[in-house]
Order: C-alpha cells, then structure tokens, then sequence
C-alpha cells in the first residue's frame, strides 16, 4: 500500500437540489476525497479550517485512520460554499463562493508527510497546488483535480500545474472549457500534449472516460434511481480512485481502469444522499458488490466469429 498525502479544501456547503437543500453541510474536497480513500488507504490531510469547524468532524476522520496533523485552525471562517443544481445534476451552478481562512492560508506540508508516495491535489487555488509539489519530495505519483471557478480565474496557472501532473481529473464541462475545444476527444488530446500521462474525464451520470496517448477506457456511471446531491461526487470519485491505486501499489493500464470503476464505485454510493451522510454507514462488502454489479452491467462476449449476424449491405453497389 502507498500513502497519499492529500491537499484541499474543507468546507461548509449550503446546497440546493430539486429534491430538497442543506444549510452549512459538511463539505470540501479534501473531506470527501479522504471519507471515501479511507476505505483502502492510508491518508494524511492538509487542509485550513476556522475557528468555526467541528472537532467532531476532525474526530471523525482520524476514527477512519486519516492522519489530520497537517490540518490547521486559522482565526477566521471556514471556507463556505453554496451552489444550486436544476434537474440536470452534472452542472453545478456556484451562487457563492466565501474563501475566508483560504485567502491567506499557504499550505505547509509537515516534514513527516513530505516523501508520502501518491499525492492528490485536490480541487483548490492552483497557486497552492504547486506550492505543494514545491514541498514534496519525489513523489511516485500525482495527481490533480480542479474545477470551472479556477479555470476561468487562473488558466495559465492551471497548464503550469498539468505539466507538472501524472493524472488529471476534470468533468467534462471543465475539459471543454479549458481546452477551448468543443469535442471531448480533441479536448482530451490537446490536454495531454501538456505533460499528463492520463487525463480523467467524469460526465456524471454518463460515467466517465479514461485517456492517455495510447488508449481510451470508458465506464458508465451506476444506474440509480435516487439521487439527492451530487456535491462531492468528483472528488469521492478522485478519492475511490486513488484510494484503489494506493492499495495495490501499482500503476498499469489494468489497475487504472479498475481504479476508475471503483471511482465510479464510491461516488455512485455519495450522490444518494446529502453532504457524505452515505458514505458514513457504507461498508467494505456494499462496495464490493456494487463494484460486481459493475462488471455485470458492462460485461458482454464479444464473438470472434459470426455465424448469428448477417450482414447486409455486406458488399458496397
Ligand atoms: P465536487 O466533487 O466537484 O462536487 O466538489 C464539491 C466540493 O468542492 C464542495 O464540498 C465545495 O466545498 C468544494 N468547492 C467548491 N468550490 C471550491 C473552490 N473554489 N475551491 C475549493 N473547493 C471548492
């Protein structure tokens, strides 16, 4: 197993869905992606909170086994998020967005965490995210996530980091719009002539598409017929994801495209109710038999010959 440091945000979210709305629920990237890598790997977190965070939810975390010693409490608010999805709930729709302790906060990676092995940046200022691969020692592999709001802030910022990367996770609005092309695969390629080996592509309830130069892995989201609140689902897919990679130690084409059904896994589990709730009474067998589900709702025999299937047309007039 391989450690992963972890660096993002933790927040309060105050959400709105067609099915009902939270105010200041427990959220942020780095809570959601550390709940759901918890279930196969060792997390260390860092992360700024005001004083108005609970130390229950800090509790909460280390009873899972993530290592909070490098989260830090700041004089201030925590940051603060509220966002609305209509009934297509692939797009969130940011009303605000509160950085509070953010806006000074500069991510010190303490001496113990620095040579962790996988390190996922999750989804903040990328001004930070390379501060933190400027701390970290040799990491074997990296991984980022980032969203529309940075994007549109920052771009330049953003290509420095992907050159930087191994693995980027985008949905595919975000793919579209940073590569400035209309056509997913095009965006995909164009994204990876920066530096990633391999660019994750999240289309929500669609599923989601794995690309590196070579090859394309496409898995399709679970199909659910109750979904409360999508918020999180990104990140709790980054943290299915790497949490699996993290366990099995090896990076291969193979151990990738598992990676991304676990994702799928895990983030098919957080989108059935709001905030993590789900994700707090899931347990390892559920995983594993929505992860079979998986394999049964993609499986088919491809014939290598075709007796059954007559073509027409077979011969151009
Ligand atoms: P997602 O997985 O993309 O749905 O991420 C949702 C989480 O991202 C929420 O819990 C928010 O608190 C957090 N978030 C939203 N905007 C930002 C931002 N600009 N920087 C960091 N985290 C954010």
């Amino acid at each position: 197993m391989k450690p992963i440091l972890v660096v993002g945000s933790m927040a309060f979210d105050s959400v709105e869905t067609p099915f009902g709305k939270v105010e200041r629920a427990l959220g942020g990237s780095a809570t959601y992606f550390s709940i759901a890598s918890s279930f196969f790997s060792e997390l260390k977190m860092v992360a700024v909170v005001g004083e108005d965070f609970p130390e229950t939810t800090l509790d909460l975390l280390r009873n899972r086994g993530v290592d909070v010693s490098g989260v830090q409490r700041q004089s201030g608010k925590t940051f603060f998020w509220q966002g609305k999805y209509g009934y297509d709930l692939n797009a969130a729709q940011t009303l605000e967005t509160q950085l509070n302790v953010f806006e000074k906060f500069r991510p010190e990676i303490p001496k113990s965490h620095r040579s962790t092995p996988y390190v996922f940046l999750a989804n903040i200022d990328p001004e930070l995210q390379i501060q933190v691969l400027e701390q970290v020692k040799d990491p074997e592999l990296v991984a980022c996530d980032t969203m529309n709001f940075w994007i549109q802030g920052k771009p330049s910022v953003l290509t420095d980091l992907f050159r930087r990367v191994d693995i980027v996770f985008m949905n595919e609005g975000e793919a579209r719009q940073y590569a400035q092309e209309a056509n997913l695969v095009r965006a995909a390629r164009k994204i990876l002539t920066l530096g990633p080996e391999w660019l994750v592509i999240k289309q929500g309830e669609y599923g989601s598409l794995l690309f590196s130069k070579e090859e394309v892995f496409s898995a399709p989201a679970y199909p659910l017929e109750k979904i409360y609140d999508p918020t999180g689902a990104g990140d709790t897919f980054a943290g299915g994801f790497m949490g699996y990679l993290s366990s099995v130690g090896q990076v291969t084409s193979t151990s990738l495209r598992k990676a991304v059904v676990f994702g799928s896994v895990l983030a098919s589990f957080n989108v059935e109710d709001f905030s993590f709730n789900r994700m707090l009474s899931l347990n390892a067998e559920q995983i594993l038999s929505r992860y079979r589900e998986f394999e049964r709702l993609t499986h088919f025999h491809a014939e290598t010959e075709f007796p059954s299937i007559r073509l027409l047309n077979s011969t151009p007039r």
